[in-house]
């Protein structure tokens, strides 16, 4: 029935087996995906008589306080004792960590790098990465499976809102019937489609509306109506606030725009920049152009300079993108 490729028989190895000390270490600002498949695996391996630290550079968001297991997850700045194996999910490479993967490497001899980015630099001493899975979280179904791992509602929870958000809610063109066949799985094991999506997009705050209204205002569309923009000087909305919306979704949301871009100004002469495209960009090379990766259609960086600057770099790059489809 399954389309997807097997699971590669190191992985399952390097978990299915005698119980020792594991380690779900977590990329920078965690999402559902990254989040979402540590508390997974974290959960089944606990459930074989494991010990299990889950953590990483950034804590959890707020936005993602639902997720089961997530007041589990620490906040990492070094490793504490020898572990018998490190796990990595959605985390390309080892600068995504702020230095913690070598802290792993020196305290795990197996380190397993499961991940869906096309720029994976196979870091791990067991590597799993495919390109062609929607989120971690499907694969993180997959390995489950295959350990023969019960799936408990908490779990389908973690994997079913991991493949929620990467899909962008089933909506991207990442989304394929394997994407549909594992979401029905999780379903049947209890994940709650409607609870995920009212604790992920009905939990705004009070004044959450107000900040969306000034934020959209900074919407701009180039001449041609191909690209749209939003920057954000720091400190004209609260991070919780940004944290709790993917703000360049709306940027995005106009007919006629081919690549959307949000640029946060950070504080510390930083700005983080998010790409988003439709097919016709590969945003994943302009983001690489800055040192940042991602996906065809979702991509990102933090580039240093003032914002104004930086935005007009970032635009000059997505002009010249367009103006050479790949
Ligand atoms: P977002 O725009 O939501 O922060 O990220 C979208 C995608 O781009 C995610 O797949 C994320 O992994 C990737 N991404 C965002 N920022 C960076 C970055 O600074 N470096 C790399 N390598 N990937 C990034
Ligand atoms: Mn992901």
């Amino acid at each position: 029935m399954s389309d997807a490729p097997r699971v590669p028989a190191d992985v399952v190895a390097a978990l299915d087996r005698a119980p020792g000390r594991a380690l779900m270490l977590g990329h920078v600002h965690p999402d559902a995906d990254v989040l979402g498949t540590l508390l997974a695996i974290g959960e089944a391996l606990q459930a074989r008589r494991w010990s299990v630290v889950a953590g990483g550079p950034h804590p959890a968001p707020g936005a993602l306080s639902f997720l089961p297991g997530v007041e589990r997850y620490e906040v990492l700045k070094t490793l504490e004792g020898a572990f018998d194996v490190a796990v990595l999910t959605d985390c390309p490479n080892p600068d995504r960590t702020e230095g913690l993967i070598d802290a792993a490497k020196r305290a795990a001899p197996v380190v397993v790098n499961i991940d869906h980015h096309p720029d994976n630099r196979r870091y791990g001493t067991v590597n799993w990465i495919d390109v062609g899975a929607a989120a971690t979280g499907e694969m993180v179904y997959r390995l489950l499976t295959a350990l023969g791992a019960p799936l408990t509602p908490s779990i389908a929870t973690n994997l079913f809102t991991a493949v929620h958000t990467d899909t962008g809610s089933f909506r991207y063109s990442n989304v394929t019937p394997e994407t549909f066949r594992i979401a029905a799985a999780l379903t049947a094991a209890g994940a709650r489609p409607d609870v995920v999506s009212a604790a992920l997009y009905e939990r705004r705050a009070p004044d959450a509306l107000r900040m969306l209204g000034e934020s959209l205002a900074r919407v701009h569309v180039s001449d041609d109506g191909r690209v749209a923009w939003l920057a954000l000087p720091a400190g004209a909305v609260p991070e919780r606030f940004i944290e709790s919306e993917e703000l360049v979704n709306y940027p995005r949301s106009i007919g006629s725009v081919k690549v959307a871009c949000l640029l946060r100004e950070l504080g510390g002469g930083r700005v983080k920049v998010s790409l988003r495209a439709k097919g016709e960009v590969d945003v994943n090379r302009i983001a690489g152009g800055f040192g940042g990766g991602g996906h065809a259609n979702a991509a990102g960086c933090t580039i240093s300079g003032p914002l104004d600057a930086v935005t007009r770099r970032v635009l000059d790059a997505v002009s010249a993108a367009l103006a050479a489809p790949r």
